[in-house]
Order: structure tokens, then sequence, then C-alpha cells
């Protein structure tokens, strides 16, 4: 990469020559990851720091780019990744191609405005046909299909048994953003755990308060639960022994009353943003309550709407209403386990959903979850807009298809623009051909050849070599693809425009 991080290296080179390489080259730092059978990255930092990943945009995030033109790149990576959770590797791939075949026409002579005109033509009559080619989901057969498909040659795919149904359950349930993912080393993955209340990695305070409770009544206070501190400087002297034990006694007093109180308003599950005094957490263990300390802000938050409780910031503001429901509150706990988690389920608002990812280390729970937490996103898109595409190349050489015959009536140069960008859309069904050790031409002539024939549906079968002639045999929602096609086009168009710019300040600078 040395040569293609700082353009001044090469003076020889033009800028475009050098942000073309940029294009091209990160392209191909992702390339063999693609598909089914795509290879890992093994990225290592300067204090050697290990990431073996297959996401193009977590690559991408953790190489080190000093080129400009690599910050547009791994913007597609982010904009695919926030937009539709999945097909980073397919967008920077397709970024790459574009500007390649860029390239190609700029050598013959046409000019970048044409070539941005034609790809921004070619893209509008891309995506019409994606919309033809999409097919509205009937099942959840389908969405766990689209999970699966999403876990592709990830480390969670071997798990996808547990892992699919999984990620359908919490897609249907609430958003991503609302799905809480908890990991824990130790135990296999089978037993994972999943519910739609509130899954803490909090513990109570003292071994002796109860492990289950039937119907929680939980307090939240974001002050402290003990008593005022003395003013600076003041000293409190005592003339007898008998006289600090009183105010020994008083004391210990005072802080029951604050535990009583608290009962009395109905509660049996206490939680504090700041500190539990232990006397007060040992007199709530005697009495059945289960009590959290320095709970930070968030989880405070999440407790209180999952549950309905107030928070409250001062003792006596507490009332009975105040209280947050949750039918079943219990620690969880496995030998395996370091520690354990509480789990509040039956609560009175079931806006999120937790998941408890186990693995046998804490690298597998690890990079299990992160991809779980992909999976179910792009489930939820599936859930939500309902429409998924035939993946394994089958989109990608329809619409080049298409577009090569839409190109003819596309006048002037811009044509030429149009039969590129169709045949950059080629590179995905190429790429995972190589990657699972196929050969890509005649890989992509025969699946044209099926398409063409009439069976629109056809896809690359990776495993066995051939076309695969089953209908939705490999799926993901129609917006992975759509989002990839528009990132890529508007980088490569950035890219193709920034080039003039440089250009000529460098002619400039040279004269
Ligand atoms: P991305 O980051 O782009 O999602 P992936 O490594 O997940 O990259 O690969 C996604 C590509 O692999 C998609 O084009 C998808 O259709 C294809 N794919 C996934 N599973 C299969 C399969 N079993 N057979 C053929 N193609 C597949
Ligand atoms: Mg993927």
């Amino acid at each position: 990469m040395a040569n293609i991080t700082d353009a001044s290296q090469n003076k020889v080179r033009t800028a475009e020559e050098v942000n073309f390489e940029v294009a091209r080259a990160m392209a191909n730092i992702v390339q063999s990851t693609l598909g089914p059978l795509g290879r890992d990255k093994m990225m290592v930092d300067s204090s050697g720091r290990t990431v073996i990943t297959n996401d193009g945009a977590t690559i991408l995030r953790e190489t080190n780019f000093t080129h400009p033109t690599a910050s547009l790149i791994v913007g597609v990576a982010r904009t695919q990744e926030s937009e539709s959770y999945d097909g980073t590797t397919s967008a920077i791939i397709l970024t790459g191609e574009l500007v390649q075949q860029a390239e190609g026409l700029i050598q013959r002579g046409v000019h970048t405005t044409l070539i941005e005109r034609g790809y921004n033509i070619a893209l509008k009559e891309a995506l019409k046909h994606l919309d033809k080619l999409a097919v509205e989901i009937s099942n959840d057969k389908q969405l766990v299909q689209v999970a699966e498909v999403a876990m592709t040659g990830k480390q969670a795919e071997a798990y996808k048994d547990t892992l699919g149904p999984l990620c359908v359950q919490a897609a249907k349930s609430t958003r991503p953003s609302n799905v809480n993912i908890l990991v824990r080393p130790g135990a296999s993955v089978e037993d994972s755990l999943a519910t739609t209340g509130l899954m803490l990695d909090k513990q109570m305070m003292n071994h002796g308060m109860p492990k289950v409770l039937k119907e929680g009544h939980i307090a939240l206070f974001d002050c402290d639960l003990t008593l005022p501190p003395h003013t600076a400087g003041v000293n409190v002297n005592f003339t007898d022994g008998e006289a600090a034990d009183l105010y020994a006694q008083k004391r210990k007093q005072d802080i029951l009353t604050i535990g009583q109180y608290i009962i009395d308003k109905g509660a049996n599950v206490v939680f504090s943003m700041k500190e539990i005094d232990p006397v007060l957490s040992e007199f709530f263990a005697r009495n059945g309550v289960i009590a959290f300390r320095r709970t930070n802000n968030s989880l405070l938050e999440k407790v209180a709407e999952t549950t309905g409780a107030m928070i409250v910031s001062s003792l006596g503001d507490l009332e009975k209403e105040d209280l947050g429901k949750s039918g079943m509150v219990e620690e969880v706990s496995n030998p395996a386990w370091d520690k354990p988690i509480m789990k509040f389920s039956d609560v009175s608002n079931p806006v999120g959903y937790s998941i408890l990812i186990t693995g046998p280390t804490e690298h597998v729970a690890s990079e299990v979850a992160r991809a779980l937490d992909d999976a179910i996103g792009v489930t939820w898109l599936a859930h939500n807009q309902k429409e998924i595409v035939n993946g394994g190349g089958s989109t990608h050489v329809n619409m080049a298809m298409h577009l090569k015959q839409f190109a003819n009536s596309v006048g002037g140069l811009e044509q030429l623009a149009v039969e590129a960008f169709a045949n950059a859309l080629e590179v995905i069904p190429a790429t995972l051909a190589q990657n699972s050790g196929l050969q890509p031409l005649p890989s992509i002539i025969a699946l044209r050849a099926a398409i063409a024939s009439g069976t629109t549906h056809a896809s690359l079968d990776v495993f066995n070599g051939g076309v695969c002639m089953d209908d939705l045999a490999v799926v993901e929602p129609k917006k992975v693809v759509s989002v990839a096609l528009e990132s890529a086009t508007t980088a490569a168009s950035q890219i193709l425009r920034i080039d003039n710019i440089i250009q000529a300040k460098e002619a400039e600078f040279m004269e």
C-alpha cells in the first residue's frame, strides 16, 4: 500500500492515476473476503493488538490509510453499514470496479462529466429493475434465511441454527438500536438466552438477597442511599463509650428508617445511581429486597423505560406510582460464567430485546455477538421493508443484462458509461466465483444463459460450481443491494470529480 498512500512519492504519476489506484487497491484488500467461501483478514496494529474479521467495514476502519481519497471509500462502507447493516464488502468492490471501468473510458477520450452522467442514468435504471426483481417476504422461514445469509462466512455461521431464529425474534420485537446484547465467555453458543424483557450485566449487592422474585416492584434513585456525611471540619467528640454507642446506634437506626420507608412504599427491587450504605444493603437482604448500586445513567433509563418506573432524585419523592413492574426478576448464573446476570421478564413495557451470547472463549463470544448485531439489523430491514432479492450474483447479473439492453436507448457518449456500469455490476458474481475456486468468466456466462432462458432467479452455486436454478436459494434484503449501488456510484463520481480539482492545482504548483 505504501506507493498509493502518498501521491507525492511518485511525481511521474498524476493525482488522477493515484486516486484510481487507491480505489482499486482498497477494493482489492476486501475482495477475498466476499461470499460464503471468502477468507478472513488478520489486522495487527503496532502494539500487537489483533482483530480477525471478514467484515469490509471493520477491515477498512482498522486499516491505517493516509491518502485523502481513502476516506471517501471508508465513507461508503460507513454509509452501507449504518443504512443497511450488511453488504459493505460488495459496496467497496463495486466502487473500485466503477472507478476502474471509468478509467477505461477516460483512456478512450470520454470526459469524466459524461461518465458521471451516464453512471447516474444507469443507477436510476438499475434501481428500477431491482424493484421488479424484488420478491415480497411471505413467511418467517425467509426471514431466518436472511439472517443466515447475513452471517455467511463469519464465525457465527457455525451456530446459525441457534442464532437465525434469535435474529428473527429480535427483529420482530424491536428496532436494532433497542436490542441489548450481553456477552459471557464460558458455556457454548447454543446456551445463549434471549428475552423481550431486560438482561443486565449487573450484580446484586449482597449474597443474601433473593435470587428469584415473582412480582418485582422496582424503585429507581439517582441519588445516594446513605446518610449525609458530616460537613468537612466537623468533629464529633464523645466523653464516654456509652454516648459513642448511642450515637452509632442512632445513625444505624436512621439508615434502617430509610430502608423501611422504601419497603413501606412497596418496593422489593432498588437501583441507585450512586452508593447504597452497606448497613442498608444488609437490611434489604434480610427483608427480601434486591438492591443494585452504582447503576449508570443509561442502564437506569433503560430499566425505567422497560418497567415503567420513574427515576426519583430524593428519598422523600418516592411514591407508590413511581415503582416499575416486572413479573419475574431472577439472577441467572452458570458455573462456567465468571459472574451472573440479572433478568427481568414479563415487564410492563417490552420495548427492547435482550440477548445473552455465550461462547467457549471471550473472543468467540464477542465475534459472534458482533455478527449477530449485524444480522439482526439485516433481518429487521427485511422484516420492515418486506422485500428480498436473490443473492449469489443473480440480482447483479440480471441488472447488468438489463442495462446492456437499455444502453442502446441512451444517446451520446453516456451510452458507453451505462455499459461500463453494467460491466461493473458483474464484479460481484465474478468475485464470488473466484473466491469459491470457480472460473469467473465461464460462471458468469452460464448464469447469463440461465437468466436469458427464463430462469430469472438463477444464481451461482458457489459450493458445487455451475448455476443454482432454485428460487430464493440465497436471499438478501433489497435495500442491502440498493444502498450499495447508490453509495458506490456516489463515491465513484466523487473520485472522478475530485480528481479534476487535484489536477488543476498540481498544474499550477508545477509552473
Ligand atoms: P458483504 O460485506 O458484501 O455482505 P459477504 O462476505 O457477506 O459480503 O458476501 C455477500 C455476498 O455473498 C452476497 O452477494 C451474497 O449474495 C453472497 N452469498 C452469500 N451466501 C451465498 C451462498 N450460499 N451462495 C452464493 N452466494 C452467496
Ligand atoms: Mg454480508
